[in-house]
């Protein structure tokens, strides 16, 4: 017992691992959605968030623990991308949490991503727990629908069993070779020192209750202070998305402090910093994931943690992956306007100085850090002269025009997970400007690749 308790915000938990170990299901299942098949290529691309009640980890976890203490209203999931290609967007998503999953796949144990996403935890000294995930894929696994782990596993065949520990023990020994002492959770004498495994399946959700419960009470536990809501905000813009009645919206995570509707904020824009009032604070239905599409539910406040849409106008060139500034009744605008803009800086200072290069647009400034990051890197080595944030338009095509007469082959724009409309597409056709358009990083690279191959024959 604490005197904070009352005042404790949600727990901002995200999801990393390799690509495929069942990050996105995994938020599925706790959810009972199914995200992750509407997804191109099954990889999450952008962040998304999700805000669990403490009702409903109340509801998943009545079997494993019915008296079980919840002191933090809820937990805030975001689930992160999962390509290779995604180091910069996946460190932004870790920035802000307070906890994070790492899942690794029971049959594959750990993988390239699962190293980097303990490195990039370990240099943040961000908690974590592991998910073990796919446990299902055990050979005879016997399915007991969301029960808790020790109770599923009592269930299985000693064959199952066996197979279990051997796999197990396999990952503890790979973790140790990290210098990571790891122990399933319920066998953990020193939590703390050593971090904890939890098994699951993300398809018929065993040992999802333990994960639950675990998640909450070692952050409730652990991280009083961290947890204790603050009033300064702190808030980052997740996703610029075009919704329905609604125009230009930003998606946010709400990391500390409230926001009311008619707040004067301030955002970071391809143009400048946008100034601008909040006209509408939305929130998905609990449970329901920011991204997907429904009814939203209007709020003249919200208090952190959580995972907002805000509504406002101006919105058209904001960039995502940057803070959120509102402007308080004694700030100073042109300080508050500085701060904004300081992200998108240091991505502009990437670009080619001799000005001979492709053109790349994105969607988001974490996308387009992450493309770039790509481009960059010694096995694709692919030199940028331009960027831009959201749809291709003419001006964009007019820009990759001027290096026909430099080096025709980059007079290129290279369209990661942005709209290119038919008029566009046929302008670029009659200046002579390729575009290539994919959902996937490394699509684009191949497509690119294969373009210059078939000039240099
Ligand atoms: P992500 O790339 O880490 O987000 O992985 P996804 O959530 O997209 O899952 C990758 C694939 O593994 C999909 O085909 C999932 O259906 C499958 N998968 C995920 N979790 C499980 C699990 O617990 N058991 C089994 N059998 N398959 C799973
Ligand atoms: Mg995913």
């Amino acid at each position: 017992a604490n005197n904070s308790e009352g005042n404790l915000r949600s727990p901002i938990c995200c999801i990393m691992g390799h690509v495929d170990t069942g990050k996105t299901k995994l938020l599925d299942c706790i959810r009972h959605t199914n995200v992750q098949e509407g997804e191109a290529g099954g990889i999450t691309q952008q962040i998304g968030a999700t805000y669990f009640p403490a009702e409903n980890i109340r509801e998943r976890t009545r079997e494993l623990k019915a008296d079980a203490k919840l002191n933090v209203p809820g937990l805030l999931v975001i689930d992160t991308p999962g390509h290779e290609s995604f180091t910069n967007l996946r460190s932004r998503g870790s920035g802000l949490c307070d906890i994070a999953i790492l899942v690794v796949d029971i049959m594959h144990g750990l993988e390239p991503q699962t190293i980097e996403s303990l490195n990039l935890l370990r240099m943040r000294n961000t908690e974590f727990i592991v998910a073990l995930n796919k446990v299902d894929r055990l050979y005879g696994w016997k399915t007991l629908r969301n029960a808790p782990i020790v109770k599923a596993l009592k269930q299985q065949s000693k064959d199952v069993q066996n197979e279990f520990n051997m796999r197990v023990t396999s990952v503890i020994t790979q973790f140790k070779e990290q210098g990571l002492n790891t122990e399933l959770y319920y066998k953990n004498k020193d939590m703390g020192e050593t971090f904890n495994i939890v098994p699951t399946s993300a398809i018929s959700g065993e040992g999802v209750p333990d994960l639950l419960l675990l998640l909450v009470q070692w952050s409730q536990k652990t991280m009083i202070e961290k947890l204790t809501f603050k009033n300064e905000l702190e808030c980052t813009v997740l996703e610029v998305k075009v919704v329905e009645g609604h125009g230009t919206t930003i998606d946010v995570v709400l990391v500390n402090g409230v926001l009311h509707e008619g707040d004067q904020i301030v955002v970071c824009g391809m143009q400048g910093p946008i100034v601008t009032t909040i006209r509408a604070l939305l929130t998905p239905h609990p449970m329901k994931e920011l991204r997907v599409k429904g009814t939203y539910l209007h709020h003249k406040q919200i208090k952190a943690a959580q995972g907002i849409k805000i509504s406002a106008q101006g919105l058209e060139h904001a960039i995502a992956g940057t803070g959120l500034y509102v402007v308080g009744p004694d700030d100073d605008l042109e300080e508050i306007k500085r701060s904004a803009m300081e992200d998108m800086e240091s991505v502009l200072n990437r670009i080619e100085k001799t000005g001979e290069g492709v053109c790349v647009q994105a969607s988001t400034l974490g996308s387009l850090e992450a493309l770039l990051e790509f481009l960059k890197s010694p096995a694709v080595n692919i030199p940028v002269s331009g960027i831009s944030i959201g749809p291709v338009h003419k001006k964009d095509v007019m820009r990759a025009s001027v290096m026909l007469e430099k080096k025709k082959e980059y007079a290129t724009i290279l369209a990661f997970d942005v709209k290119v409309t038919t008029e566009v597409e046929e302008f670029a056709e009659d200046t002579g400007v390729k575009i290539f358009k994919a959902d996937i990083i490394y699509h684009l690279f191949d497509q690119f690749k294969a373009y210059i191959d078939g000039i240099k024959e």
